[in-house]
């Protein structure tokens, strides 16, 4: 996982409620988010810290400023990867604890602003980044306090003390180390701008995931599993919209119960399991013979309903014929030897002011009518 990906993982709200008890493993995976953000900062010190040597090199600063700059740098580093490493960071919400980390280094900023204000530009520069790396984190109540604080720290010391602030750039050495400040800044403020980027994409990705996950789920809840036709519950509600739609607009709507014939004795004679392949090919088989606009759904067992909007009887009546003769011409010898498959159909087409109990019953009647008459054919209610 990227660090950015790692880093965004287990982002909730930032109040410092003690959170729900959280499982193991969302706990072991925060710390190690922390312990990736807390080496970026030992890295960032790091490298301020070479900047500062080039200032001591050049004779602007004494070898104390670097050495206690880092070391304090990292001290501070030290005590957030202690309190981490103890879980005391899971006490709160915000786990990553910006702004007491916001604060804590801004304040190590400002002290050695007080300390070296010769080179005082290169600590007020990691405040940028502090606050650029913060902000990914704080909610803009967090980002208030810790700016007003930082506010509070800086007004001292550009108001009321007459101490120059400085970028010393006399010295070829002093230019290279002001160059060194700026370049190592704008990248590091680059870095915490393309992590932001990345969390931003990964949100993103994340959304549509989720977006995708969710729309197949309700298409899961809404096909038959065996068949990949609608289920009862969502055929039904179809034909209850059908029905709304055609009694709205005045277009006929029509309905066919499709029952296969003997279905038993398929059962029967090849297995169950051989009966299943049959209702999916059946089901299939009828998908690539609808219109789009039709709704095809298992009403129960080897039992199917055909919703055929803006079609009269006579219309249904052909169309459903001609689905009659393509699944009985169909080879299912495929299946085994000598198998054949038929169906039967109830037609009904919907009467004025109709309701869906007596549309499908008079479909149940035609159907039961085919049956009696010898199967394999369409009867029209
Ligand atoms: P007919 O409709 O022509 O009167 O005869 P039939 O043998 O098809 O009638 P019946 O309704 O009595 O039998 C339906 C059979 O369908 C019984 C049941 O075991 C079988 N069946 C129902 N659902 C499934 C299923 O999901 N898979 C399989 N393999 N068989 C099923
Ligand atoms: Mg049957
Ligand atoms: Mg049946």
């Amino acid at each position: 996982m990227s660090s950015a990906a790692s880093l965004l993982q287990g982002q909730g709200s930032h109040s410092t409620a003690a959170p729900v008890r959280l499982p193991l493993e969302v706990l072991k995976r925060r710390a190690g988010q922390r312990r990736h953000m807390l080496a970026v900062q030992g890295v960032s010190y790091t490298l301020i810290t070479s900047v500062l040597l080039a200032y001591c090199y050049a004779g602007t600063v004494p070898i104390i400023i670097p050495s206690a700059y880092f070391l304090s740098g990292i001290g501070l580093v030290s005590v957030f990867v202690v309190l981490s490493e103890a879980h005391f960071n899971d006490r709160f919400e915000d786990h990553y604890l910006t702004i007491f980390q916001v604060a804590g280094h801004v304040a190590l900023q400002l002290c050695f602003l007080l300390a070296a204000p010769q080179i005082g530009f290169a600590f007020l520069s990691v405040v940028f980044l502090i606050f650029g790396f913060g902000a990914l984190r704080m909610t803009s109540r967090q980002a208030v306090t810790s700016w007003t604080l930082t506010m509070i720290g800086l007004a001292p010391i550009f108001l009321f003390s007459s101490t120059p602030i400085g970028l010393p750039i006399t010295t070829q050495t002093e230019r290279v180390a002001a160059m060194l400040s700026f370049v190592l800044t704008i990248g590091q403020c680059a870095f915490v701008g393309l992590y932001g980027s990345t969390m931003r994409k990964m949100l993103y990705d994340r959304s549509s995931e989720l977006k995708a996950a969710y729309k197949r789920i309700e298409e899961l809840a809404e096909l038959d599993e065996l068949t990949g036709a609608s289920n009862r519950r969502c055929i039904m509600r179809m034909l209850e919209e059908e029905i709304a739609r055609a009694t709205r607009s005045g277009s006929p709507c029509s309905i066919a119960l499709i029952d296969l014939d003997y279905f038993k004795r398929i059962n029967d004679a090849y297995g169950h399991p051989t009966g299943d392949e049959v209702l999916r090919t059946f089901s299939i088989t009828m998908f690539a013979n609808i219109r789009s606009v039709d709704r095809f759904g298992r009403y129960g067992g080897e039992e199917f309903l055909l919703v055929l909007p803006d079609m009269d009887a006579g219309q249904a009546m052909r169309a459903l014929d001609r689905s009659r003769a393509i699944i009985a011409e169909l080879d299912w010898s495929a299946f085994s030897p000598g198998m054949q498959v038929t169906m039967s159909a109830g037609v009904a087409t919907l009467n004025s002011n109709e309701t869906s109990d007596t549309f499908l019953a008079r479909a149940d009647s035609a159907l039961y009518a085919a049956k009696a008459q010898g199967r394999n054919r369409i009867t029209r209610a």
